[in-house]
């Protein structure tokens, strides 16, 4: 079985900051991911808020962090993580779908996965017209008209993407006003191809046999019920934590969020969370980088006074 000093769990941001962070201290680091390095970054298209590029792609800072990682001497494992346990020594052992792993410190940057609407139509017309990613799949849409459900950073920022690609987005939401931040709602309510559809819930996504062509919708202030014809819907109602494999350490809280302290600890000595799967109110591209490099520091602390 190898063993690491420091094994981090997910190569989002976070993850790759941190591991960075404890190579750098000259540490043996191993970071696992069931895909490709990058996550979330992956399905965004401009990053305007990550400081030192005034826009950049996704992908393209995701290759430039994973540079970065492999400069230090990070060793990328592929691999899917069934498995976290903690033994009497301290030693973490983890198991993935094709090994067996052993470390002193454990960095988990398993970020968070799209909430699902949960409405009839959903399920089966996932991959037919239901998408939670404009930047893999807008480009389906083409001269076509779609609709981005959500109120937050990404309905927004993804809906701007898609009024790039197709024709029209409506951008239905379930109250008045949105959370998105100011800067792109100012863009959105600016853009012409966009439009809102205020108080409003989706009960059902309706098709023919191959493809979505609409929404049976209800709004919320009047319980009037209608048909909104659309070619695609992009959902974009939040994220839950990826943290269901450690719910047996008991380190999440009731939903399933990881809880640290500023020092990224949790309960567990040596095991560390960082970015979106921890319990915190900023998830951003900045806020995972920070905690990995707070975590990466303190791993190395910590295998410095392991015994
Ligand atoms: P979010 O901020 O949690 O927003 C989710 C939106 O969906 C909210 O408007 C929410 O309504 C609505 N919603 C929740 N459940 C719903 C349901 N069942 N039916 C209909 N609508 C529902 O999620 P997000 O936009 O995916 O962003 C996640 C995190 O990533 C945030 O911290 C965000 O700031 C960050 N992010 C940042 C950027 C950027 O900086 N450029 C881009 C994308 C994401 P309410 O408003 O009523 O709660």
């Amino acid at each position: 079985m190898e063993t690491y000093d420091v094994l981090v769990i997910g190569a989002g941001p976070g993850g790759m900051t941190a591991a960075l962070y404890a190579a750098r201290a000259n540490l043996k680091v191993g970071m696992i991911d069931r895909g490709i390095y990058g996550g979330q970054m992956n399905n965004t298209d401009d990053i305007e808020n990550y400081p030192g590029f005034t826009s950049i792609k996704g992908p393209d800072l995701s290759e430039k962090m994973y540079q970065s990682t492999v400069k230090a001497g990070v060793n990328f494992i592929c691999g899917d993580v069934q498995e976290v346990t903690v033994d009497s020594n301290q030693w973490k052992h983890i198991k993935t779908d094709s090994e067996e792993l052993a470390a002193k410190s454990v960095i988990i940057a398993t970020g968070s996965t799209n909430k699902k609407l949960g409405v009839p139509g959903e399920e089966e017309f996932s991959g037919k017209g239901v998408s939670y990613c404009a930047v893999c799949d807008g480009a389906f849409f083409k001269g076509k008209q779609v609709t981005a459900i959500g109120g937050g950073d990404s309905a927004i920022s993804e809906g701007l993407y898609l009024a790039n690609v197709t024709n029209k987005v409506n951008v239905v939401h379930h109250r008045d006003t949105l959370r998105a931040q100011q800067v792109l709602q100012d863009r959105a309510f600016e853009n012409p191809k966009m439009n809102f559809t205020w108080n409003t819930i989706v009960e059902k996504i309706i098709g023919d046999e191959n493809h979505v062509t609409g929404i049976e919708v209800v709004d919320t202030k009047t319980n009037e019920k209608k048909v909104i014809n659309t070619d695609g819907i992009f959902i974009y109602i939040g994220n839950l934590p990826n943290s269901q494999l450690f719910k047996r350490l008991n380190i999440t809280d009731s939903a399933g969020w990881i809880l640290t302290n500023d020092d990224m600890e949790t309960n567990i000595p040596g095991v560390f969370a960082i970015g979106d799967v921890r319990k915190k109110r900023l998830r951003q591209i900045t806020t995972a980088v920070g905690d990995g490099g707070i975590a990466g520091q303190n791993a190395y602390e910590y295998v410095e006074n392991f015994n």
